[in-house]
């Protein structure tokens, strides 16, 4: 495994790759977990040579949040990835990634970046966009795998993919999950175990809703109902947002298979997770 730290090293190795390569890159923040591996996997088996990037990317988080504090664990990150067969893993610095204090920056639209994630971390995606479009410059990937845990990241990066005619593909990935249900995430190491109790609620909130859609419900305001119930009074629980959507972003009256997302935030003490349904 090829463990690159510069930016002009990472182009140089990228040029030397044969022309029929396919490439699959696989972005992370880091603190690596099944989520993670099951990406790196799908890359493995789709592509020839397989990146990972490790980047906690301050353009991101927003001045309260845990960009300090987010988990990291480089070694075992690595240990990781070699153990997958990861061909590359590329780990820059923040200077190497923003060498400029005036550079262009990307912007999310409006109703896509600003609404959900976007509305409670104002100017979120545009740090995702900004880091992603930079990544896709480096690595030039044929394959980009996105976690479908990500929903709303992973449908506008598909949008930028889309508007700037960028020759990828974005390889969507089904969220991996604790045998209790609850969707891995490097934030989880913040729970204690009663918060977990209550964390555990919002996976079976999903549960719930997704048995409601088998058993016929289509009625978007029916599914919110059992889902706010399931979630009330849960303890250390403050839901953010619980809402049905389509994949454009936008509120949905009637779910439609393929075509609806339900989406939960919620707060458990001070640590914010996301979870949703592709129906
Ligand atoms: P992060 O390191 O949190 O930025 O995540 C890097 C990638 O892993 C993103 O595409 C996430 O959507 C994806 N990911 C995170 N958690 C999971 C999970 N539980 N299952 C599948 N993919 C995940």
């Amino acid at each position: 495994m090829k463990l690159l730290k510069d930016v002009q090293e990472i182009i140089a190795y990228r040029d030397s790759l044969p022309k029929d390569f396919s490439i699959g890159l696989v972005p992370t923040m880091g603190a690596l977990h099944d989520g993670h591996k099951s990406l790196i996997e799908a890359s493995k088996q789709k592509d020839k040579h397989t990146f990972v990037s490790i980047f906690v990317n301050p353009t991101q988080f927003g001045a309260n949040e845990d960009f300090l504090h987010y988990p990291r664990n480089i070694e075992k990150d690595l240990e990781i990835c070699e153990k997958i067969g990861t061909d590359v893993v590329f780990i820059p610095e923040i200077s190497q990634m923003y060498s400029s204090s005036n550079e262009i920056t990307i912007k999310a639209p409006k109703n896509m970046g600003y609404v959900y994630e976007g509305f409670i971390r104002e100017g979120h995606f545009d740090g995702v966009l900004q880091i992603v479009m930079k990544l896709f410059g480096l690595v030039r990937p044929h394959h980009a795998y996105f976690g479908q845990k990500d929903a709303q990241q992973l449908l506008i990066i598909q949008k930028m993919i889309k508007d700037f005619f960028l020759p990828i593909e974005l390889v969507p990935c089904p969220t991996k999950r604790d045998i209790d249900g609850l969707a891995l995430s490097s934030r989880n190491v913040y729970l204690n175990a009663e918060q977990r109790q209550s964390a555990l609620k919002i996976s079976a909130t999903l549960e719930l809703i997704a048995q409601a859609i088998k058993g016929g419900e289509k009625r978007s305001l029916e599914l919110l109902k059992i889902g706010k119930k399931a979630l009330s009074g849960v303890k250390d629980l403050k839901v953010e947002y619980l809402d049905i959507c389509d994949h454009q972003l936008v509120m949905s009256p009637i779910i439609k298979r393929d075509e609806t997302i339900v989406l939960i935030a919620a707060k458990v003490g001070s640590t914010r997770l996301l979870d949703n349904l592709w129906v």
